[in-house]
């Protein structure tokens, strides 16, 4: 018997397994062609593009405000070597993804992410990052996006940006965003076919219908505890939980018949736990001691710190050049998320980092001020001096231009953490974001997108582009909407 999760095989013991209290008669009923559960930016993307094709849409949305933290958009570019891009992808997921949504992703991002600059109507641009492009270090290709305004129709920038030119998109095409409305149960007609969910509306009973489609985009299950414990338990070990999302979506699927994701599902890990930035001078755990490369992906830092003792942070160490070598180290090293902006003066990055900034006189103080063994972090020092003086990091292979010397006082120590953002693992679907039950079938009517579809990260976020959420999730709702549109 193969390997999977539906309601057909073994419970694996969750709450949501079972179906929820029923609420009553609906005190609130709204129908359209397609409802959409979820308006963050995989939901509000179908929507739009849903609406873009002829078909009337209403978008369901939990919250009173839309919230959104994310920052780069990734898409592969047009002229990138795409099958390089796929290779990596798919060595760095264990060769576990769906390859036609890899290659949807891949093919159909670029244009992805004109569309959505093309709804801003000249008021937004996409600015490519170049100080990404890492491929002969860690395989890291370019693509990252980043979303600003021109002129002064919107406010906001990065993923809140794309929010905000979806929200008036969506308004302007006529699609109906209503917030405060919770979806609970998704329900079948005699047929099979799905057809609505049944939730509250300000805390009143209440029935959604999609005449041709629901589409699930409820997002990931990060701050559901016990599906992470059942589904996803490396997610637990993150000091910080970024993540808002409950995993409604993934359960009401579930419910319906459909199949999961059939193994642990993967967690999308960053390093902004404490201060916003994990450099790439030399790090030390609890102990006071070096325990990796730190010129590695966002990802890889922060799994290599939960694998130390504590593990809830490390402390990136420097000197008094710390700023100058910054600076000098941006042309080598990339990514937005490990370093500061360019252009940031050294006053800016400490007031950003606040009170997860340490300096002291000598290193022995500065062990104090941040909890570890004062000889062990001398002898860390001493070390790094060494491989700094040798121009080889033969501890860990770190890259020679990068290594720094922790000689000058004052001495500095930066705190940083690992921080789950969000969780990849849902429901099965096709490359039409149709979703599908453990007899391989589409459930009639059903479509999933973002975070509540499986299929495309398997173990993990892979770092070969990052913002790969962000850009697989618009990619793949346009692909949605227009099967919906198909049908
Ligand atoms: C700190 C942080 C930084 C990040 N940085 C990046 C980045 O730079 N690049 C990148 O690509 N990704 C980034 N991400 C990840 C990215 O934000 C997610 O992958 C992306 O938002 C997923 O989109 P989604 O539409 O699936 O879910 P979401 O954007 O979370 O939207 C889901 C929506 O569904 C609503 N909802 C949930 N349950 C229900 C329900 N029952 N009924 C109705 N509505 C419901 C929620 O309120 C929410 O608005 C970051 C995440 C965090 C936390």
């Amino acid at each position: 018997m193969r390997f999977s999760y539906s309601n057909r095989s073994k419970p694996r013991g969750g709450s949501w397994e079972s179906a929820p209290e029923v609420l009553g008669e609906p005190a609130v009923t709204r129908e359209a062609d397609v409802v959409v559960i979820g308006g963050g930016i995989s939901g509000l993307t179908a929507a739009v593009h849903c609406a873009q094709l002829g078909l009337s849409v209403i978008v369901a949305e939990k919250r009173a405000e839309s919230v959104h933290r994310g920052r780069y958009i990734g898409i592969v570019p047009k002229g990138a070597d795409k099958k390089l891009f796929a290779k990596r992808w798919l060595r760095a997921c264990g060769s576990r993804v769906n390859e036609e949504l890899l290659w949807k992703y891949i093919d159909r991002s670029a244009s992805a992410l004109d569309w959505l600059v093309g709804l801003a109507e000249g008021s937004a641009e996409a600015v490519p990052c170049e100080n990404i492009f890492r491929e002969k270090e860690i395989g890291a290709m370019p693509g990252d996006h980043f979303l600003r305004p021109v002129g002064d129709r919107y406010r906001s920038e990065g993923g809140a940006l794309a929010l905000e030119i979806l929200e008036d998109a969506l308004a302007r095409l006529g699609g109906a965003l209503c917030r405060d409305v919770t979806a609970m149960e998704l329900e079948k007609d005699e047929t099979g076919r799905v057809v609505s969910f049944f939730g509250t509306a300000s805390g009143m009973p209440c029935r959604f219908t999609g005449r041709k489609a629901v589409i699930l985009a409820a997002g990931d299950c990060g701050r559901d505890e016990e599906m992470l414990e059942r589904l996803s338990p490396l997610s637990l070990k993150a000091g910080k939980n970024g993540s808002r999302n409950t995993g409604d979506g993934q359960k009401m699927a579930y419910r319906i018949g459909a199949e999961l994701d059939g193994l642990y599902w993967a967690p999308y890990f960053g390093c902004g736990a404490f201060s916003p930035y994990s450099f790439y001078f030399t790090s030390v755990n609890r102990d006071g001691r070096r325990f990796m490369n730190e010129d590695t992906s966002e990802t890889a830092k922060a799994r290599h710190c939960m694998n130390q003792r504590g593990g809830d942070c490390a402390f990136a160490i420097c000197d008094d050049k710390w700023y100058d070598e910054l600076c000098a180290g941006r042309s080598v090293t990339g990514g937005p998320s490990t370093m500061p902006e360019p252009g940031l003066t050294r006053g800016e990055i400490e007031a950003e980092c606040g009170e997860n900034m340490f300096r002291a006189d000598t290193l022995e103080e500065l062990a104090e001020m941040i909890g570890v063994p004062a000889d062990a972090l001398v002898k860390t020092a001493a070390r790094v001096n060494e491989l700094a003086a040798a121009g080889e990091d033969a501890d860990y292979g770190k890259r020679p231009a990068l290594l720094t010397t922790i000689e000058r006082a004052p001495f500095f120590a930066f705190r940083w953490g690992p921080e789950l953002r969000c969780t990849f693992g849902g429901a099965v679907v096709d490359a039409d974001m149709r979703v599908y039950d453990p007899d391989d079938e589409p459930i009639p009517g059903l479509y999933a997108v973002g975070c509540c579809a499986g299929g495309l990260f398997a173990v993990g976020y892979p770092s070969v582009l990052a913002g790969s959420a962000m850009g697989s999730a618009v990619t793949l709702a346009l692909a949605a909407a227009e099967a919906v549109a198909a049908k």
